[in-house]
């Protein structure tokens, strides 16, 4: 089909053939297709939708416009998370040591943080020392020896998800569920892994705001990862307020390094025990999440977690004495504290301004390539229901200057609705979502 035609079919409501959509697809990967063309198509389908077939098309092209990682030769299940994007939610720092720990294989293709949400790989090169370029031979050896292996995708792994997401990032087309599913799936697939778990965020620090659309999102890329014959679940998680307590790059490590100690209960590290049991019970590894959160915590209270952590940051060149010395990781000069401005309940967190005050203090990029500063953050350890009492600490904020730091304690605080009635929390987990073919991988 001619492109124009194409275009025209999508603007008018119709559907795409599998054909037509693989051939658009990859002629604009190998740039014989103008971006102007792929951005009208973009809007057509962002305001006319996608339909499950046309998802599937768009997955599968974007996964032929590139190489895959073949994982066949990993004994064992390999397995495979990715979240949906958030603040204060850098588990698979947590969840990666702890799968490995109860041996799962886990090989994580990450990104770097954009906006208000973080990026592993930001978080994990504030270890000094330690490397996210690693060639995909070296990724696999690493896996084989480790269980757990996080870097940067190359950019051989699917360039059509590359170069589309990038053209929607500046045409106002990124928030469609069938694009988000299929951007998110082709990388999942592409990364080759034969159980997939993903975590897909509702609230106001990720995409999707409204629980409904999550849902559907989450429902969407489970039935694409079904259909390429991967065991897929996806749980729908809450995000009306950060995760951990920690927004920036080296707290996140220290977040997590004091979780896998078993210092810092909370909502990051039971969402972490929660998320390793589902890849547990994905994997055959244990009979259901329930016993697969109980190997979770075994491998936490017995310190393979922390043990696994050690030799993951190891093996990529990172110092892995950061797991027992977490002064070695970088420190902002100033911290202010930040308190509670009246008595009160907790009542509501812009969670995606949360991220957005880390970001202005350099903990994030407004462009691809701003440099980031790894020591700089913002503390929030109020939680959604929590009553305090005016004055009390609920946070602080870690700056390279005080001006910054002044900025960032009055937006933070800007962030936070006050009720002076009880509040109940929201779940942490909203709907777990699989289909009934995706048994064990
Ligand atoms: N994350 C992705 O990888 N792709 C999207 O489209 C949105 C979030």
């Amino acid at each position: 089909m001619n492109p124009v035609d194409l275009i025209a079919r999508k603007r008018d409501g119709g559907e795409i053939a599998a054909a037509d959509l693989r051939a658009f697809v990859l002629a604009y990967a190998r740039n014989q297709l103008p971006d102007y063309q792929m951005a009208a198509f973009l809007m057509a389908g962002y305001l006319r939708g996608f339909s499950r077939r046309e998802t599937e098309a768009l997955t599968e092209a974007m996964v032929a416009s590139g190489d895959r990682l073949d994982l066949g030769r990993l004994a064992g299940p390999t397995v495979d998370k990715h979240s949906t994007g958030g603040v204060a939610d850098g588990t698979t720092l947590v969840v990666g040591p702890l799968a490995a720990a109860i041996g799962l294989r886990m090989l994580k293709l990450s990104g770097r943080g954009l906006g208000h949400t973080g990026g592993t790989l930001d978080k994990l090169e504030s270890i000094p020392g330690f490397r996210v370029d690693l060639a995909p031979e070296e990724l696999l050896a690493q896996v084989e020896r480790v269980g757990l292996a996080v870097a940067a995708q190359s950019a051989e792994l699917v360039p059509a998800d590359k170069a589309i997401y990038a053209l929607r990032d500046v045409t106002a087309t990124v928030g469609n569920v069938a694009l988000i599913a299929s951007s998110v799936m082709s990388k999942k697939l592409a990364g080759g892994a034969s159980c997939i778990l993903l975590d897909v965020k509702a609230g106001s620090g990720a995409f999707m705001h409204e629980l409904p659309a999550a849902v559907e999102l989450a429902r969407l890329c489970v039935e694409l990862g079904t259909a390429a014959g991967r065991a897929t679940t996806a749980l729908v998680t809450d995000m009306d307020q950060p995760l951990g307590e920690l927004v920036g790059n080296a707290v996140e490590v220290r977040e997590a390094v004091e979780a896998l100690r078993g210092e810092r209960p909370g909502r990051f590290l039971d969402l972490c025990l929660t998320l390793t049991g589902h890849l547990a019970a994905l994997a055959g590894k244990a009979a259901d999440p329930e016993e697969g959160r109980r190997l979770a915590e075994q491998a936490l209270a017995g310190g393979d977690g922390l043990e696994r952590f050690r030799e993951f940051v190891a093996a990529q060149g990172g110092d892995p004495r950061v797991a027992d010395d977490l002064s070695l990781l970088p420190q902002a000069p100033v911290a202010l504290q930040v308190e509670a401005p009246g008595d009160g309940w907790l009542a509501a967190v812009d969670a995606e301004a949360v991220g957005r005050v880390a970001a202005a203090l350099g903990a994030g990029r407004q462009r691809k390539d701003d440099v980031i500063d790894p020591a700089v953050a913002v503390e929030l350890t109020a939680k959604l229901g929590d009553r305090v009492e005016r004055g009390q600490p609920i946070g602080r904020v870690m700056a390279r200057d005080h001006q910054a730091a002044g900025a960032a304690l009055a937006g933070l605080l800007a962030t936070l609705r006050w009720s002076d009635r009880p509040v109940q929390p929201p779940p942490l987990v909203h709907q777990v979502v699989d289909t009934e073919d995706s048994g064990p991988c």
